[in-house]
Order: structure tokens, then C-alpha cells, then sequence
């Protein structure tokens, strides 16, 4: 990664291709996106398939750049974890999502857990567990309706840190789940040994369940028994057919996600679907 950031700025004096120009902006530009309140969070609903009720729901950043528009945060949350502004970004949006559900708990509501993602760097703060407990002092929020969404990668950065960072997030009331799994490497050991309350298989398994049926569906149903197995509760993402939605709930699969139900909106939004209930 460092010879790449080198090559960056070679790049730059010999003429710049566009993809590393718009990079190079987007680096500056980013500095400025939290004052400028260009950031915003749109919501994902995750639909319980027992009771078919909205549940909770993923928060996934945008970022509303005033000459590009929306930027997806696959272009800008990787170089904001290289330059390191991805720290006061993560907290921006802890902050945030905290703000959202003490905003909606006073409605009619049922409650909502809102799933907040974790970049590994973000995750491996020293002072991580200081800085989550001041944004739940300040928001007073309750740590119930929080969830942290971490990849298998961090669970084999620094093990002994991220079990004690675990035990501290679930000793403070906020919930755990594996994001993108199937993907990584998790041996069943991390998994059995670490306090976890959810997996999330990735959406490259569940879109697969059409193409390339039978190895895709087995892989699926053995992330659910071993979910299961672990008690852990399993949510599927990307979901975009019913037939995906049909073999999901037919292997007691306990939530999904993904376009079929809705794509991520903007807060109001979401919350007017819920209200009409839209989502299901
Ligand atoms: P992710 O956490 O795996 O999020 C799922 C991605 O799949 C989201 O893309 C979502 O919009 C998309 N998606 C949901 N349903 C479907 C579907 O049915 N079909 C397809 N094709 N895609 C679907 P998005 O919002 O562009 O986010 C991309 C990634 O950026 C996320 O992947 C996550 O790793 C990262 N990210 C998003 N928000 C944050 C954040 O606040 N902090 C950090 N650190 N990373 C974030
Ligand atoms: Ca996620
Ligand atoms: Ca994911
Ligand atoms: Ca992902």
C-alpha cells in the first residue's frame, strides 16, 4: 500500500490518470465533509422472517459531495481508512445512529436496533471503549438498540485486544455481528471462544443461490447450522428474489436484507415505510 501511495504521487507529475486525480481530490475534500455536513446515513431494514417485522436496520454511509453528488462509501471509506480520517468519520457516525434511535424511541414505534459497521482501524483504537462509552453518555442512548458490524479479518488482527474489546462492548449492552461471513478466514475456535451475537453471510453466497445453485446452497446451509450450532442468530444480505427469500426461510434462516425488501433510504424515508409499512 505504501508503494502504491508513492506511485500516487509520481502519477501526479507525469499526469494524472482520472480515477487517481479524483482520489487525490477526494483525500482533501474528505477533511472537509464532516463541517460541511455532507455526510449522511441511509438505512437498510432487516426483515425478521418468523414475524416478518422490521427489526432493525443497517446504517451505511453516504457521502453528498458538492460537485460529484452521492459517493459510495466502497470509493472513499478505503482511502479514509489510509489517511486515517476514518476515526472521526466512525465517530460521526456512532454519534449519529445514537442521535437517530433516541430520536425514534420516543415514537410508536416498536424498537429498532440500528447496525453501525466498523473498519478494522476503527475497531483497533486503543482507546476505542472510551470513546464509544462518551458518545453513549452523551447521547443516552440505550445500548440495546446498538449493534457493531465487524469483519472476520479484525478478529485475527489482535486477538487478545479484540476479545477484551468484545467483552467490554457486551458487557456495555451493544450487540456483535460478523459482517460479509464466508468470506474471510474464521477458524470455529475465534468463533466458539469470542462473545458474538450474530452472523451475516455475505451476499456473494446468497446471489449465488441461482447461478451456481448447489455449492451456494450448501455453503449456506452450513453457516446457518453452525450459527445455529453456536447460537448465534444469522442474517442473509443482498437478497434480491424471492427464490432467495424462499430457500432462506426454508433453512430457518432468522433475517434478511437486501433489495428485494429495500434498498438503504434516507432516514425519513425509512421511517415512512415503516410507518406504512412498506417493507414487507
Ligand atoms: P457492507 O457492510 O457489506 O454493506 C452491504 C452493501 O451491500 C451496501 O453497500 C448495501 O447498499 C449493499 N446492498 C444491500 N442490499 C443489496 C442487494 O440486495 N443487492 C446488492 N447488489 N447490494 C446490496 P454500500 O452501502 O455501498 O456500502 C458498501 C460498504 O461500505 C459496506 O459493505 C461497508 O463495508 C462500507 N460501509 C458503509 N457504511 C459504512 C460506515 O458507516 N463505516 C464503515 N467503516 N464502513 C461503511
Ligand atoms: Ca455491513
Ligand atoms: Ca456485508
Ligand atoms: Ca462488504
Amino acid at each position: 500500500a505504501k508503494e502504491q501511495g508513492k506511485n500516487k504521487y509520481n502519477v501526479f507529475h507525469t499526469g494524472m490518470n482520472m480515477q487517481t486525480y479524483r482520489s487525490f481530490i477526494m483525500q482533501n475534500d474528505l477533511r472537509k465533509a464532516i463541517e460541511n455536513e455532507e455526510l449522511e446515513l441511509y438505512y437498510q431494514p432487516r426483515i425478521n422472517l418468523q414475524n416478518q417485522q422490521v427489526l432493525g436496520a443497517e446504517a451505511l454511509i453516504r457521502w453528498n459531495h458538492p460537485n460529484w453528488g452521492i459517493v459510495r462509501p466502497n470509493e472513499f471509506i478505503p482511502l479514509a481508512e489510509e489517511t486515517g480520517q476514518i476515526i472521526p468519520i466512525g465517530e460521526w457516525v456512532l454519534r449519529s445512529v445514537c442521535e437517530q434511535i433516541c430520536s425514534w424511541e420516543n415514537t410508536e414505534l416498536s424498537p429498532i436496533r440500528i447496525a453501525v459497521n466498523f473498519s478494522a482501524k476503527q475497531f483497533l483504537q486503543v482507546d476505542l471503549i472510551e470513546r464509544i462509552q462518551q458518545i453513549l453518555d452523551e447521547t443516552q442512548v440505550n445500548p440495546q438498540l446498538l449493534e457493531i458490524e465487524i469483519t472476520e479479518s479484525v478478529l485475527l488482527k489482535n486477538e487478545e485486544l479484540t476479545l477484551k474489546t468484545l467483552q467490554l462492548l457486551r458487557k456495555m449492552g451493544i450487540s456483535i455481528s460478523i459482517d460479509d461471513f464466508g468470506t474471510g478466514y474464521s477458524s470455529l475456535h475465534y468463533l466458539s471462544h469470542l462473545p458474538l451475537n450474530s452472523l451475516k453471510i455475505d451476499q456473494s453466497f446468497v446471489q449465488g443461490i441461482t447461478e451456481n445453485e448447489r455449492k451456494n446452497k450448501s455453503i449456506i446451509t452450513s453457516i446457518i447450522s453452525l450459527a445455529k450450532s453456536l447460537n448465534l442468530s444469522v442474517i442473509a444480505e443482498g437478497v434480491e428474489t424471492t427464490e432467495q427469500l424462499h430457500f432462506l426461510a426454508s433453512q430457518n434462516c432468522d433475517e434478511i436484507q437486501g433489495y428485494l425488501c429495500s434498498p438503504p433510504v434516507p432516514a425519513l424515508q425509512f421511517i415512512e415505510a415503516i410507518q406504512n409499512n412498506a417493507f414487507v
